[in-house]
């Protein structure tokens, strides 16, 4: 089977991902790239989670090319392919729908400097792409070109993207940037929040490179 490893982590993140509820449903979809061989295992369209086998996952090159299993795709396999083409350092994408990135992408409203957690996506800010159908190659330029450097971005009226150098990187920005964007909910719900001002922010940038164990590589709070 072509591409084992990647299509059986795409399964264990897929379970960890609707288990922690970043998910619901079918909503989201992983992938993970091998740029030695410039093809991606990327989850299939409309099959639950738990229901979800490696054999299930399409090993596809960047421009739609199915090159093994029988699935069909992620209605999102553009934006995924994009993202891998424009950020070629990345090498896992995670898109959610979960519950507080969401309320923001409704509001078409970025995440902010609440908690200088937010440093994880590479940036002080997690823009907000506009609107535009799911699955569409509209959608998938805007998410690109709105992100810029972050590695993270909101897509209006949709959800979350997070991109990581590993699967275990862009599943673990997914989960900072829900507690980041509960933080603003929350914050918001009872007063104006602080917001981190950018020379703060290039602080925590700086500091993350050296936080957890040496040679972790491991950002996060
Ligand atoms: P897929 O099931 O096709 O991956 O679609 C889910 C989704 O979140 C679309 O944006
Ligand atoms: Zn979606």
């Amino acid at each position: 089977m072509l591409m084992r490893e990647e299509r059986e982590l795409v399964v264990e993140y897929g379970k960890k991902m609707s288990a922690a509820r970043l998910s619901t449903g079918t909503s989201g979809n992983i992938s993970i790239y091998d740029p030695e061989t410039g093809r991606m295992a990327i989850s299939p369209s409309g099959i639950d989670y738990f229901s979800t086998r490696p054999e299930d996952v399409v090993v596809a090159d960047l421009e739609a090319n199915i090159v093994e299993g029988s699935r069909k795709p992620s209605s999102e396999w553009a934006l995924h392919a994009l993202f891998y083409k424009r950020k070629p350092q990345i090498r896992a994408v995670v898109h959610t729908h979960s519950m507080y990135c969401t309320t923001f992408a409704v509001l078409g409203r970025p995440l902010r400097a609440v908690h200088y957690a937010i440093a994880d996506a590479g940036a002080a800010l997690v823009p907000c792409a506009p609107y535009y159908p799911f699955g569409s190659m509209e959608l998938a330029e805007a998410a690109v070109r709105t992100a810029g450097a972050a590695n993270a971005v909101l897509l209006g009226n949709h959800g979350l993207v997070a991109c990581g150098a590993d699967i275990a990187g862009a599943y673990s920005l997914a989960q900072g940037m829900e507690y980041v964007a509960e933080l603003q909910y929350r914050a918001l719900c009872v007063g104006t929040p602080n917001i981190l001002s950018d020379e703060a922010m290039a602080d925590v940038m700086e500091r993350f490179r050296n936080y957890g164990q040496p040679g972790g590589g491991k950002t996060g709070y």
